[in-house]
């Protein structure tokens, strides 16, 4: 079997069309513009990157966006004041802080201070308290972003065997909650798999869908995959450089192998990377539409 490809790339711009029509009739029928800020402090050059391509992706929708680096040196107290500010300011309905910070700043006291009706990455504990009880909130992008991969792949979740391997706050536990939800794109048996399972290859043999976020290159090889199940890659592994400079990256899973055995899997890069941004996007819109009372 060589497996269907699950491009995130198609789907991602699928969906941006979708929310740049969402976003000129909002304008048009409610005059309301949806606003994300991007909070950067220091210069890690991969955090630029980031936080340069979400502004030119909310450009992109004809969503006002705002980008503020700060000194490395900032101080605590100062991003809060910042941070508090933009909860004040009615023009934005999204902020964003670039993880990681810098060592001396607490990461927790910054994501808690924002807004959880502009907390646009889902990362504050009340957003992710409902997303547990299945309430209405924002998902956290990359796990969001698997969900659409897979509704819009039409990979049946119901009953099905899901194997997570990794169980980061931002993605593992939550997409393994979600895929656990009594609703359309949920209702699956989660295995949620770590550093101390044991025989993890028997866990994925029997999955019909294998979530790898792990940050371990190739580690799900051919052997460990059940015929026909789908894989979601969400690893980014750098493994080398091109000669043009560019980083080689590859995913969790032993691509070129799987897909042999697999019935759709996503590649890297072009799978879950190009969702995370996109859904970013759109609960920024959503922010915006509750902030006007029209959701
Ligand atoms: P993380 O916080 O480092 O967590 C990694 C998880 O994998 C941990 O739970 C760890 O287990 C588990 N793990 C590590 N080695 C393992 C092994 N040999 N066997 C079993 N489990 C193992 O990573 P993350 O932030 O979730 O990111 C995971 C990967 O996804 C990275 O490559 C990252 O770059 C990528 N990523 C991509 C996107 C995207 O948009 N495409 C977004 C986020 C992350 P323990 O808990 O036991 O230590």
């Amino acid at each position: 079997m060589t497996a269907k490809l699950i491009s995130g790339t198609e789907t991602a711009k699928a969906i941006r069309e979708e929310l740049t029509r969402e976003v000129a009739e909002l304008k048009e029928k409610h005059n309301v513009v949806p606003g994300l800020v991007t909070i950067l402090v220091g210069e890690d050059p991969a955090s630029q990157s980031y936080v340069a391509a979400k502004n030119k992706t909310a450009h992109a929708l004809g969503i006002h966006s705002e980008q503020v680096t700060l000194d490395p040196e900032t101080s605590e107290e100062d991003l809060l004041k910042l941070v508090d500010k933009y909860n004040k300011d009615s023009k934005i309905n999204g902020i964003l802080v670039q993880l990681p910070l810098p060592k001396h700043i607490n990461e927790a006291n910054v994501l808690y201070a924002i807004n959880p009706d502009k907390d646009v990455d889902g990362f504050h504990p009340v957003n992710v308290g409902k997303m547990v009880l299945g309430e209405q909130c924002f998902l956290p992008c990359t796990p969001h972003g698997i969900l659409e991969l897979l509704t819009r792949s039409g990979v049946e979740t119901s009953g099905a065997e899901v194997v997570v391997i990794g169980r980061s706050n931002i993605v593992g536990k939550p997409i393994a909650n979600l895929m656990l939800q009594k609703r359309d794109g949920g209702n699956a048996t989660v295995t949620l798999c770590h550093t101390r399972t044991k025989d993890m290859a028997a866990h994925c043999k029997r999955a019909d869908i294998i979530i790898a976020a792990v940050g371990v290159p190739k580690m799900v090889t051919a052997d460990m995959v059940k015929e026909g199940a789908a894989i979601i890659d969400v690893g980014v592994n750098r493994i080398g450089k091109a000669s043009n400079g560019k980083a080689i990256l590859a995913g969790d899973v032993d691509f070129d192998a799987v897909k042999e055995v697999a019935s759709c899997i996503t590649p890297v890069p072009g799978g879950v990377g190009p969702m995370t941004i996109t859904m970013l996007m759109k609960n920024t819109v959503q922010a915006a539409k509750m902030a006007a009372n029209l959701i």
